[in-house]
């Protein structure tokens, strides 16, 4: 994602407390106090501009959501999106998803999200990656017994590589497809990533994968 200089946007992410979670670290193991309704929680993890995770919210009022994204100049944009949605089920978190178990309990996250991640292709970078063996513990240690990964991405490479990672770590795989939106998969919605790319003509792949018992 180009990152354009946003010098405001610190202070933008503080007007809005009822969107964004300032001490996530406070709500760790009670996170249905936040929100309007005690029900399930789903984190998309790199939210970017939140088109995914607003639109998610909306067209499931019965599910909390939270977007994650580490980029304050990014999530600004995602605010903006939600303070015009209006949501009550649905929140922004602008922190590092290494760092996910301070701010979520065991068994606070029923689902993950990881959509259109950074590819970081080069070997160096492996333990960048968001599908990587430390990142999935990290998602292992929030979630509840038997949740669930939900990953779409462009990038075959990237795709391939996580495939291999989830299997590794002994995620059992429940959906799989190289071509989502060929695929008659219903329920789809875009990010805006997926919009760009797709439109370029890039096949988009999809995988849902569950921790074990
Ligand atoms: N999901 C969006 C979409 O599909 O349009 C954005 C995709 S963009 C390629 C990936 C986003 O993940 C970037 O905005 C980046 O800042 C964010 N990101 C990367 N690593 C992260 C991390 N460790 N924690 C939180 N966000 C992260």
């Amino acid at each position: 994602m180009r990152l354009r200089n946003k010098p405001w946007a610190k202070d933008k992410l503080l007007e809005y407390p009822q969107y964004v979670v300032h001490e996530p670290e406070q709500h760790r193991g009670r996170w249905n106090e936040l929100f309007a309704a005690a029900q399930p929680l789903h984190i998309e993890i790199g939210t970017g501009k939140g088109r995914f995770i607003t639109e998610m919210a909306r067209a499931n009022p019965n599910i909390n959501y939270i977007g994650i994204e580490l980029q304050e100049s990014v999530i600004v944009s995602a605010l903006d999106r939600l303070i015009e949605a209006g949501l009550p089920n649905c929140k922004l978190m602008n922190v590092n998803a290494a760092e996910l178990e301070k701010y979520f309990a065991s068994g606070d996250v029923n689902r993950v999200y990881l959509n259109f991640s950074d590819p970081w292709p080069k070997t160096r970078h492996e333990k960048r990656r968001l599908t990587y063996a430390s990142f999935l513990s990290v998602y292992e240690q929030i979630l509840v017994d038997q949740g669930e990964i939900h990953f779409k991405t462009d990038n075959q490479g990237l795709f391939e590589y996580s495939l291999m990672s989830f299997s590794h770590y002994g995620l059992l795989m429940k959906f799989v497809s190289l071509d989502l939106h060929n695929s008659g998969f219903e329920g789809n919605i875009m990010t805006e990533y997926e919009e760009k790319f797709s439109s370029r003509g890039n096949r988009i792949y999809r995988c849902e994968v569950q921790y074990p018992k």
